[in-house]
């Protein structure tokens, strides 16, 4: 394979776990970095861009601006599941492959939503935190058996994550606009229309992607129509939940308690939500296992080598791209 360069602009790829990135160098693979969140200068990431014929991407927002002069550039590969912050649609015009790694982490964001669920209804940070500092307080909690919880999105992670919250004999109601019939009912998932979902869940759990028809999916009227102490889980998007609606229920009381590993602004500098006591949070660590990493780095790589051999794959989420490809 003659020798290509690949850009690599998210945080993890090839840093906790090598071996995806020296496979990509023994494939002949020319490494540049620009590490998102480490303060470098956007014209630095614009010139690599137009060097780079392969681009292994986070959380980073890759806006049409940054499309502008890429020559050489044939697959963006989000080192990820949600390509929200991709402009796919302007990729696909210029014959760039837009790709993700899908089943590489969703074990690994279904234990983090059950470590929130149980860290909000049982205050683990709190208590934590307490002792450690010297006091001996007790901190009450809301017990999750017979109770109901409501999961938002049944994909991979939602369904791992109801499989999980089986075991704790609670009711479990949920909604996707594509209902998995068959493991629905091997779990014993009951089917129910977003309203009831909001209205009759002790804890609610959202696991659907960031699209134009989920973002604010939860605002100020969703809230209102909730149980009062309502517990409510966010392990997908920041902004599918409107934060400032949240922060007021939060305060009120309406809404019990708030976990989240997703802010509608990352890093969520300065927002209300970090100074609520009865928020739990944490900063986009769902993929962040070890597992995981090797995954994504693995399902990345695959991904790119199979498109430099001319291969298709089923993770390129513009086949269409493949008509306007030039390069
Ligand atoms: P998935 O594609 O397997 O599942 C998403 C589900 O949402 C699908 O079943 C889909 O039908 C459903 N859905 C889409 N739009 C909907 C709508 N408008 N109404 C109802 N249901 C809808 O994806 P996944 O692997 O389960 O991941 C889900 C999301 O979790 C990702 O898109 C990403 O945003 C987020 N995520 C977060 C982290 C993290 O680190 N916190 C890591 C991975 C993924």
């Amino acid at each position: 394979m003659k020798e290509h360069n690949v850009l690599i602009t998210a945080r993890s790829f090839g840093k906790e776990v090598p071996e995806p990135m020296e496979r990509l160098i023994q494939h002949g693979f020319r490494i540049m970095e620009w590490r998102e969140g480490t303060g470098l200068e956007v014209s630095e990431l614009i010139a690599k861009v137009g060097q780079a014929d392969a681009w292994i991407v986070g959380s980073y927002p890759i806006q049409a601006a940054l499309l502008e002069d890429v020559p050489r550039l044939q697959i963006i590969a989000k080192h990820g599941v949600g390509i929200d912050n991709i402009d796919v649609p302007t990729a696909t015009k210029k014959g760039i492959l837009v790709a993700t790694a899908p089943g590489s982490n969703d074990q690994a964001v279904a234990d983090l939503t059950l470590g929130l669920l149980l860290s909000l209804v049982r205050k683990i940070p709190q208590a934590n935190a307490s002792v450690k500092s010297g006091r001996w307080e007790r901190f009450k909690g809301f017990g999750l058996a017979g109770k109901t919880i409501g999961i938002i999105g049944l994909g991979r992670i939602g369904l791992n994550v109801a499989k999980r919250v089986k075991g704790f004999d609670m009711e479990i109601l949920g909604y996707d606009l594509f209902w998995p019939e068959e493991r629905a009912r091997e779990i014993g998932i009951v089917r129910v229309g977003f309203e009831t979902l909001i209205e009759k869940s002790d804890v609610i759990t959202l696991h659907v992607p960031r699209t134009r028809e989920t973002e604010g999916l939860i605002g100020e009227h969703q809230i209102a129509r909730m149980k009062a102490g309502v517990w409510v889980v966010n392990t997908s998007r920041g902004r599918i939940i409107d934060e400032k609606p949240m922060c007021r229920a939060l305060v009120s009381g309406k809404v019990a308690g708030y976990a989240t590993d997703v802010f509608e602004t990352e890093p969520p500098e300065g927002n209300p939500l970090l100074s609520l006591t009865n928020v739990v949070a944490t900063p986009h660590i769902g993929s962040y296992t070890d597992d995981a990493l090797r995954m994504l780095g693995d399902s990345t790589v695959d991904t790119i080598l199979k498109v430099f051999r001319g291969e298709k794959s089923e993770f390129i989420v513009n086949p269409e791209a493949y008509h306007f490809k030039t390069k």
